[in-house]
């Protein structure tokens, strides 16, 4: 057999044992019984072994010198493959299992500290995960800035200098609507109590509504919501507030964009490397666009308000105007997770500068609780009261997550250029998002962008579908649109 058939049978093993540890992980947060903890702990430990024996075997390194693309789509395969083996072949296996260890210990301690407010508890372990990334940014090489080898895993072919151009360019622009908004009239807040059993039958009406498939999918709720798996098993989470039926239909439509993307790859791709999504960013242009470019359009809520009367009765809020605003109410607020379309970005810069420093060593933990708090006050206006509403908020750092925030502003921007074809393509887009049915939007996200998986890198991935280079120009002109409107 050439090579390239022995690499790619080798890989669908690898891809299917992946799949499995994915699937027992996602069974870890919604259904295994707690008891079950250590048997898992092991049994995950197992899987993994075996997966890090597969991507390093040696016989990669043959295949991939004597293999030949005949067509785009072996080209795309190699290349996914390539990146994964040449990554696992520069991180010495001492400094791996070292980075897995100190990471895993470093989770609980952020979490205990966090609860604490003790940023004291939590500086030494942070550090050690920061020397830990920085010497693996090292040996992972580039003549650059080593944040860009840790954004690789994340979003390859992506640079911190592009980026922060990018996001230099967006700052100002963003503050000023921020400040407007949060000078204008405070928006309406729905209120009533909202049952569960309600809140899931309309999440998973909703999510039916924008594609999402569940003949081979379903969903359940967990800690935090999350989309696990790719082909024809994609799972999502959603939780539920019984007070803020927001937070469960949101989030199920932004996990439901993520898993759309995957179910939406087309089943040539099954198990293989490029038959999921490309990239953090792109991955999280569909969930935005889902979420926000959609679920809080004016057309989409005036439908949604309908259904929540039918659903709840009165929820506190007099017309279809209040509610759209409602959706859309800018506030102060510390934390990221809870932050409103405009101002979540700018939670995203300014982790993005502070994490870029203290990789490249300009930035030492010691000093980042300070400087986090000067940038939000620069930022928000507002100083930061305590640990757990500043820097200590998220899990990522805790867990060596560098060079991944940025990916959630790029999905911002990435849907702004898609949402901007989608609307040139489809003009009528609003009248049907008034009846509850996104499917024109969602038919051109997957026709032009979704069927493909990981086909094209990530820029290229989007200038496919539009046609055009990404920029942050109709993410800009879209916001500036919507709360210009919203708070005149
Ligand atoms: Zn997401």
């Amino acid at each position: 057999m050439p090579a390239y058939d022995d690499l790619m049978a080798f890989q669908r093993i690898t891809e299917a044992l992946s799949a499995v540890a994915g699937r027992t992980g996602w069974d870890q947060e919604t259904v295994m019984p707690r008891g079950s903890a250590p048997q898992r702990a092991e049994e995950m430990a197992a899987l993994e072994e075996v997966l890090h024996a597969r991507r390093t075997d040696p016989r990669l390194g043959d295949w991939l010198r004597e293999a030949h693309a005949a067509d785009e789509v072996a080209d795309a395969n190699l290349r996914e493959l390539r990146r994964s083996y040449e990554r696992n072949q520069k991180v010495p296996a001492r400094l791996a299992a070292e980075i897995a260890r100190v990471t895993s210990l470093a989770q609980g301690q952020w979490a205990e500290a966090r609860a604490s407010e003790d940023a004291a508890a939590f500086r030494p372990v942070l550090a050690e995960v920061v020397r830990l990334r920085r010497e693996e940014a090292a040996h992972l090489g580039g003549n650059g800035d080593p944040y860009d080898a840790l954004m690789q895993d994340y979003e390859p072919g992506g640079s911190a200098a592009e980026m922060a151009a990018m996001f230099d360019a967006m700052r100002p622009r963003l503050v000023a609507l921020r400040e407007r908004a949060l000078a204008g009239e405070p928006a309406p807040k729905l209120s009533g109590h909202f049952p569960k059993d309600d809140q899931l039958a309309l999440a998973a009406e909703i999510a039916e509504a924008f594609g999402y498939d569940f003949q081979r999918g379903r969903i359940d709720l967990a800690v935090h919501p999350f989309s696990s798996g790719s082909g024809i098993d994609v799972r999502i989470t959603t939780r539920v507030d019984e007070s803020d039926p927001f937070n469960c239909l949101y989030s199920t439509i932004h996990e439901v964009g993520h898993a759309c993307y995957e179910q939406g790859v087309v089943a040539d791709h099954l198990l293989t490397p490029i038959g999921r999504g490309v990239s953090m960013g792109v991955h999280e242009s569909q969930s935005r666009s889902y979420e926000n470019q959609m679920g809080r359009s004016e057309a989409f809520c005036h439908w949604l308000y309908g259904r929540m009367r039918d659903r709840f009765g009165d929820i506190g809020v007099a017309s279809e105007r209040d509610f759209y605003r409602a959706v859309n109410a800018v506030h102060h607020g510390y934390i990221r997770t809870e932050a409103d379309e405009l101002q979540y970005n700018l939670h995203v810069m300014l982790r993005f500068d502070l994490e870029r420093a203290l990789i490249r060593g300009a930035l030492e933990v010691d000093d980042l609780e300070g400087a986090w708090n000067d940038r939000f006050q620069a930022d928000f206006g507002v100083s930061v009261d305590k640990p757990s509403n500043g820097f200590m908020q998220d899990v990522h750092w805790s867990v060596g997550l560098m060079g991944y925030f940025p990916t959630y502003s790029l999905g911002n921007l990435y849907a702004g250029c898609l949402m901007a074809g989608v609307r040139r393509d489809v003009p009528d887009l609003d009248a049907a998002l008034a009846k509850g049915d996104p499917s024109a939007a969602t038919g051109w996200l997957n026709t032009q962008l979704q069927q493909y998986g990981a086909l094209r890198s990530p820029v290229e991935t989007i200038r496919h579908a539009t046609g055009e280079a990404p920029s942050a120009e109709p993410l800009l002109t879209y916001l500036e649109q919507k709360f210009g409107d919203l708070y005149p």
